[in-house]
């Protein structure tokens, strides 16, 4: 409650007060409400108020009150919910989220409040302990005594859970418990987790790791904000180093906070259990596969400073922490921080500003900064913390170019013959091979040998690729899929489709061709639907038992697969063309992690790129291992046409079903086009989808310096019109994709 927000209606009367709440609701940046006479209702505390017939719960929030709305239309707060407040520095991070995103403050504080069945009341749970010794007149049926047996002492289990274990029914629990052989305790539903012991040993590091992890304690010891770069090869050791700052951070209070946050897809369970290894107990996990009651024992548990090491995907970065102290950024470079729904935020940008409102220090890591990085870092920003060599005996890899325009596969296959006699080379050695292409099944595009048509989907500008497994063609885009046709849609000519370019379907066939005795298989996200199936995949990987493993960038994640000498990139020029800003850096990226796989434990490893252009600079780069001499070109490209990180781009989406609407809408928003220095603005455009699901998309684009505010450059811009509301308006600041 501010001063501003208070005030008497009246020298007689009771005071008035007033507040505003806001709601976790996509519309606006909060409402004011009355307090009711003995209700306390200050900034943070979650409370349930009316809106229109509905009630809704939302924060009590500081700001000025809104003077438009006259003290008797206020509406009273229903109630105030007997939980903790939410922290200052979470409110203060959500401002500056919706400021920064242009995005409605109930929008983000959505992803902080999402798990709302945190405060629902939830049905408590009855447990059984064994009782020991039993009572001396207990008679035990057989039945009886393996129901005994499955029970423990003092870790409760649900008659439930006890039937299943000893094979009964939940009868014969209730009946050993009443005959006295078990206790009924109730069972917290959200029982707390084991506090990490940040005084176990770590590993022992090497002397370079060793005074890398002096530096970030020091950070952490001093308890101030600072950013900090681990930049280090793959296999270097930058999680064990980490790990260490998080264990100086756990240690210096019993109620401090840890944060590490990675793309979802590298939260494998390899690396969730070495962080068990280090504290001796799991982390609290976020990510979007918990059910309900896990993510509620999380949120809560986050909320009362119980959890206190949090490893999640990037979304954790908004849970209610009471005492963070510390966050750890994972590969930092993954583009897969860029959320791309909702709140369109940058989770590593996001996790900076965290830090600085909550004076603490944040640690980004990779082995392939992002170049927005690499500026912060030149420009003193950010510090930076090298680590150049591989832990141990490990070597970086030797990376060869194969230029398919001299060393063509053979017609209808795809492997160069230089790449397939080093294939023969490493299995000859009984070692194994990661054949790597980023794009899921079989070929990308098919086409009718008679009319040329190419399959597309219905609705949307995109093409059909081919399933063979599941004999279908598919959309990556909409999800939309069909069985192969047998005649041609558009021509009606019988079996004259043909599959143009390889997925990776296509080239485990022509694998599992050449060499029929091996085993061949795929590791792409079709692949790893079921879960299971992508854990036992991976550890016949990891045993040796896969000789040669075709996968997307799936694999390329985090995976120590000690006996993969021989890394191919099937297609090093994909990804380089199209008109997105950041296409080099992320085929620079993505192709050194993935060489990054290759001779991770003693013996050396090889990397093939195939490439149809091996004089690009990206290409360069990557076969010199020159990723310096690559971000600095790619930095003095990007200055010179002003895009960032040297200026801010903001995408401007207008969308909808009627094109005559879409195209009055982009016509009304360029007329009031703000002219100032420092800003371009492009557009409208139709976005290259322009059809998708059967909506279309137009796109401006706005450019300012970087001196400029582009948040108010756009804000500016779009207050000036009002659109019909069958136009559909995204604002995507720091914009990743360009589609
Ligand atoms: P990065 O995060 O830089 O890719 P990791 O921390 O995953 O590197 O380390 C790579 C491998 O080397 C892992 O298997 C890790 O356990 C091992 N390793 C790194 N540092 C040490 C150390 N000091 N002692 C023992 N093993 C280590």
């Amino acid at each position: 409650m501010t001063a501003q927000a208070s005030f008497l209606t009246d020298a007689a009367a009771e005071p008035l007060r007033r507040v505003k709440v806001v709601l976790p609701l996509p519309m606006g940046n909060g409402y004011d409400y009355k307090v009711p006479l003995g209700m306390a209702a200050e900034p943070g505390d979650f409370v349930v108020v009316p809106l229109g017939p509905r009630m809704v719960r939302g924060v009590v929030w500081t700001g000025e009150a809104d003077a438009t709305v006259a003290d008797e239309k206020l509406k009273p707060l229903a109630e105030r919910i007997d939980a903790r407040p939410l922290p200052a520095d979470v409110m203060a991070f959500v401002d500056w989220v919706a400021n920064y995103t242009l995005s409605p403050k109930g929008t983000v504080l959505r992803l902080v409040m999402r798990s709302g069945q945190v405060f629902e009341p939830i049905k408590g749970q009855t447990g059984f302990l064994q009782v020991i010794p039993p009572p001396a007149d207990l008679r035990l049926t057989e039945k009886r005594q393996a129901v005994y047996d499955a029970a423990h002492p003092e870790i409760p289990q649900t008659a439930s859970m006890l039937a299943k274990a000893a094979g009964v029914s939940d009868a014969v629990v209730r009946g050993l418990a009443k005959a006295g052989g078990l206790a009924a305790v109730d069972i917290d539903p959200d029982p707390p987790f084991a506090a990490p012991d940040p005084g176990r040993p770590g590993r022992e590091l090497s002397d370079d790791q060793k005074a890398a992890a002096d530096d970030l304690i020091e950070r952490v010891k001093a308890g101030r904000y600072s950013s900090t770069l681990i930049d280090g090869v793959t296999g270097s050791g930058k999680t064990e180093v980490y790990l260490e700052a998080a264990a100086a951070a756990l240690a210096a209070s019993p109620t401090a906070q840890v944060c590490v946050l990675l793309p979802e897809i590298a939260l494998t369970l390899p690396f969730l259990q070495r962080i068990e290894d280090r504290f001796g107990t799991p982390a609290a996990h976020w990510h979007s596969d918990l059910s309900s009651a896990e993510r509620r024992r999380v949120w809560k548990r986050v909320a009362d400073g119980n959890a206190r090491l949090v490893v999640g995907a990037r979304s954790a970065l908004f849970l209610p922490y009471a005492d963070l102290r510390l966050i750890v950024v994972d590969e930092e470079h993954e583009a897969a921080y860029k959320q791309h729904d909702g709140v369109l935020y940058q989770a590593r940008d996001m996790a900076v500003a965290r830090g600085a409102l909550g004076g603490f220090p944040v640690v980004l890591v990779s082995a392939t900064p992002s170049l927005e990085t690499l500026a912060n870092v030149e420009e003193g920003r950010y510090d930076i913390i090298q680590l150049t060599s591989r832990f141990g005996p490990a070597q970086m890899p030797e990376t060869a170019i194969v230029d398919l325009r001299s060393h063509p596969p053979e017609k209808g296959e795809w492997l160069s013959p230089k790449v397939v006699d080093a294939i023969n080379d490493t299995l000859s050695r009984q070692e194994q091979v990661l054949l790597y292409l980023n794009r899921r099944g079989y070929a990308p595009v098919t086409l009718c040998r008679k009319c040329g048509e190419k399959m597309t989907a219905p609705d949307s500008d995109t093409w059909l690729v081919e399933h063979k497994y599941t004999g279908r063609l598919v959309c990556h885009h909409t999800g939309f899929s069909m069985p192969r046709p047998d005649h041609c849609p558009h021509c009606g000519a019988f079996d004259s489709l043909v599959p143009c370019g390889p997925g990776v379907e296509r080239i485990e066939e022509e694998a599992r061709l050449k060499w029929p005795d091996r085993v061949v298989e795929v590791l792409s996200s079709d692949t790893m639907m079921r879960p299971g199936a992508t854990k036992s995949l991976l550890e016949r990987m990891t045993n040796g038992e896969i000789d040669i493993l075709v996968a997307t960038q799936a694999a390329a994640k985090g995976h120590n697969f000690p006996n993969l000498t021989l890394v191919a990139a099937v297609d090093a020029d994909l990804g380089l063309a199209g008109g997105d800003l950041r296409a080099a850096e992320r085929t620079f990226q993505t192709l050194s992690q993935v060489a990054g796989r290759a001779g991770r434990a003693e013996k050396p490893g090889r990397v093939m790129l195939q490439s149809y252009q091996p004089d690009s600079p990206v290409i360069r780069a990557l076969e010199a291992q020159d990723r310096d001499g690559f971000a600095s070109a790619e930095l003095e490209g990007r200055a010179s046409l002003g895009f960032p990180p040297y200026g801010r781009l903001a995408a401007i989406i207008l969308s909808g079903e009627n094109e005559a609407a879409l195209n009055e809408a982009a016509r009304q928003l360029a007329q009031v086009v703000p002219q100032a220095e420092g800003v371009e603005i492009w557009g409208p455009a139709p976005a290259p989808l322009y059809r998708l699901r059967g909506t279309y998309r137009l796109r401006f684009l706005v450019k300012t310096d970087r001196r400029v505010s582009i948040q108010n450059v756009v804000a500016t811009w779009l207050s000036r019109t009002k659109l019909k509301s069958s136009v559909r308006m995204t604002v995507d600041v720091d914009p990743y994709i360009f589609t």
